[in-house]
């Protein structure tokens, strides 16, 4: 690496080829009006529609917007480390493909930047285009968050931030596979402070967290991976206490109207039932912890590279697993490096 930037823009990218064009415009202006160079890089996370070739497009219509292809989709907080893996520049920003974190906001960040702090993260003013439920659902989970996590998580607060290199580095150096990146970046410390601003309408396509993945991101969040029949457990639990609830009732019912009495049933009944699924529920809970902890010690590179434009000197870092095989060296350089005699 000859010379390195101001700024990194990091954008994790999955099936955007409807927001592509718009994100282009708005980036190129973010980057005439930033105080330095600036270089973009597109992460695209496994897209299956036409995103790849159209980032192909801009990075040869503009060189400053550098492209790494994941070989297959790793998800938002993954594609996230990626590029800031590959990232260069002394101040790191990561904002969404769709607009939802308008660049307008990265100038002021920049500013906080150049007042020295290391990491200044975007607070969601008002949420606009998102539906009540979304909304709703966001606020219970940051408070929750922010009851049982050990390290201060700004509430409203997304992964539209800009880092330091320093703090880039330290957050960097943390390899595991649960990724709840706005939590990591609270982890690491130094001066942080919140640049307030107003989410906006997803421009085009469509939002790539459905209900299903929300929740999942909710449980990284607060346990810190998934293991399905580990969690079939807890979802056991769930019912069979929600069903004994049910049953105790019933049970109830018809002894107060003496429709049917056998002496003992009832309690028997209902104690058994709610803790048989209480036990579940815990088990479940352990499983969780267990899932993630086996995931950890398998020790999976995060993320495999397929192709990059642009970023072919970056993806030698020896301390870092980025694509696997090494797709950046020759065959004649691999067979340079291995133990001759
Ligand atoms: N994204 C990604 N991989 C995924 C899901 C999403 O790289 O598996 C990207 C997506 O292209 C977008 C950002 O992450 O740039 C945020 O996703 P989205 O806007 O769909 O989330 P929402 O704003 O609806 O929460
Ligand atoms: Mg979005």
């Amino acid at each position: 690496m000859t010379e390195v930037p101001d700024y990194s823009i990091v954008v994790p990218v999955y099936d955007e080829q409807e927001a592509l064009p718009e994100l282009y415009e708005r980036l190129r202006w973010l980057l005439e009006h930033l105080d330095g160079d600036a270089e973009v890089i597109l992460v695209d996370d496994g897209s299956r529609d036409d995103s790849y070739a159209l980032m192909l497009d801009l990075n040869r219509r503009d060189a400053r917007f550098k492209l790494l292809q994941l070989s297959r989709n790793f998800g938002h907080q993954v594609a996230i480390t990626a590029g800031l893996d590959v990232a260069a520049g002394r101040a790191v920003i990561v904002m969404d493909a769709d607009l939802q974190d308008p660049p307008e906001t990265v100038l002021a960040m920049a500013e906080r930047w150049r007042e020295g702090f290391d990491v200044v993260y975007g607070v969601r003013r008002e949420r606009r285009g998102e539906t009540r439920f979304k909304r709703a659902t966001a606020a219970v989970f940051y408070r929750l968050l922010q009851r049982l996590a050990d390290v201060e998580i700004p509430a409203d607060a997304g992964d539209f931030r800009l880092l330091d290199r320093k703090a880039l580095d330290a957050y960097l150096a943390m390899r595991e596979h649960d990724r709840y990146v706005r939590g990591m970046v609270s982890w690491v410390g130094f001066n942080q402070i919140g640049v307030a601003y107003s989410r906006d309408e997803r421009r085009a396509g469509s939002t790539k967290y459905p209900f299903r993945k929300m929740i999942k991101f909710a449980a990284d969040g607060i346990v810190s991976f998934s293991n399905a029949p580990l969690r079939l457990a807890l979802g056991l639990g769930f019912i069979v206490s929600a069903s004994s609830f049910v049953y105790g009732f019933v049970a109830i019912l018809l002894k107060a109207t003496g429709a049917f009495t056998v002496p003992g049933w009832t309690s028997v009944i209902l104690v058994t039932s709610f803790l048989g699924g209480v036990q579940l529920i815990v088990l479940g809970v352990i499983g969780e912890y267990v899932g993630r902890t086996y995931i950890e010690t398998k020790r999976r590179p995060l993320y495999i590279v397929n192709r990059e434009a642009g970023l072919a000197d970056r993806l030698t870092s020896p301390d870092r697993i980025v694509g696997w095989p090494p797709i950046h060296r020759t065959e004649a350089e691999a067979d340079a490096e291995a133990p001759s005699d």
